[in-house]
């Protein structure tokens, strides 16, 4: 939603946003990786040759905006598993571009203190982090300013859509765009579409004279933010409500001790609840029959790399200067 609202600004548009300022929201929980490798087999992930380009200049043009930092890229450290790990990275190299976005390091002796990675391992080039919440803070800070931000629960039964306008009590406007996460699923208007809820969990922890900058990843994810180490994260699509559980923080402790050598205490823990979609592609598009009523959702556990791209692309067709790519548009579920 924010991605949105910038980019409606950018192109001199009039918004007015309606945010609940929910502290548990999937974006105020998240980790904020941006990783263009995921998964055992160091796959590319969903359009990476598109999307990573397009990541760095867009939170810095923002950055720049709202005079805050909140864009950190780092290194994402990948340690192989065996020798045999490493000879499959030999054959695998070649395929698919994958070389713009990992390089091999066999002297991983800063590591090695702490982890077991006497193999070396992978190392990300274009990756890092976003601190979700500053942005989300400073950019509600800036529509404050500017008038353009109600901090209230947006009602449905409110909602009037009369001839080309859309009314809500004093407010009246050409569209409504619903940003919601994972509360769109009681939206009367778009709770057709197949979106699902997937909780997740995060700890932040202290490793005893932890010195490393960049985020290591197997199994789990080890991101340094100030004296602290945020570790990440887990996946439930069972769950009776977004609290932390006990269940979550032992895998995740399990997983941690696993490829860490030292010891560490859990300082705290978080969870959130993730809008994801099957086919694991955004929801984006226009109401079939309401022809002023958007959404932009489905971001799934990618939102900080995919949100700049779709954000530009949602706006641009919006306003009618270019068009929707069909894998993220919701016309591919038709409402029955
Ligand atoms: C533990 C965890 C770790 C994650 N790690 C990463 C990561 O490392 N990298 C990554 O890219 N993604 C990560 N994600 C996923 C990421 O959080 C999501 O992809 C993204 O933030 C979704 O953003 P959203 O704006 O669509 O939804 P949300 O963040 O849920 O935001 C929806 C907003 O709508 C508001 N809202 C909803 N209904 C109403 C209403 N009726 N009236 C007013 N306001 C309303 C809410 O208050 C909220 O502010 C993680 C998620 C979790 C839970």
């Amino acid at each position: 939603g924010t991605l949105v609202a910038h980019n409606l600004i950018q192109k001199g548009k009039k918004i007015l946003v309606f945010d609940i300022f929910d502290e548990h929201s999937s974006s105020r929980v998240a980790a904020g990786l941006y990783n263009p490798v995921t998964g055992q087999r160091r796959t590319k992930t969903w359009l990476a040759d598109e999307l990573f380009p397009t990541i760095e200049p867009f939170y810095l043009s923002l950055e720049n905006l709202l005079q805050t930092k909140f864009l950190h890229k780092k290194s994402i450290f990948r340690p192989f598993d065996s020798t045999a790990d490493q000879n499959d990275w030999a054959g695998q190299s070649s395929e698919n571009g994958l070389q713009n976005f990992l390089e091999l390091t066999l002297s991983a002796e800063e590591y090695v203190r702490f982890y077991h990675a006497e193999k070396g391992g992978l190392k990300t080039k274009i990756s890092g982090y976003l601190d979700v919440k500053t942005l989300l803070d400073a950019f509600a800070e800036y529509l404050t300013k500017h008038n353009m931000l109600i901090q209230a629960a947006f009602s449905y039964s409110k909602i009037v859509f009369a001839n080309d306008k859309v009314c809500y009590e004093n407010v009246i406007a050409k569209s409504v765009i619903f940003c919601e996460g994972h509360m769109a699923r009681t939206n009367p208007l778009f709770n057709y579409l197949p979106l699902n809820a997937t909780k997740g969990e995060i700890l932040d922890v202290q490793i005893k004279d932890y010195n490393l900058s960049d985020i290591v990843n197997k199994g789990v994810f080890v991101l340094p933010e100030g004296k602290n180490q945020r570790i990440g994260s887990t996946y439930e699509w069972n769950f009776e409500d977004n609290s932390p559980t006990t269940k979550a923080k032992e895998e995740l402790c399990l997983k941690l001790e696993k490829i860490l050598k030292y010891p560490y205490r859990v300082i705290d823990h978080n969870a959130g609840i993730r809008p994801t979609t099957k086919d694991r592609r955004p929801l984006i598009g226009r109401h079939p029959e309401i022809k002023n009523a958007y959404i932009f959702n489905g971001l799934g556990t990618k939102g900080v790399s995919l949100a700049p791209y779709f954000s530009v692309m949602f706006v641009k067709w919006l306003l009618g200067e270019g068009t929707l790519l069909k894998e993220v548009d919701i016309n591919r579920f038709p409402k029955i």
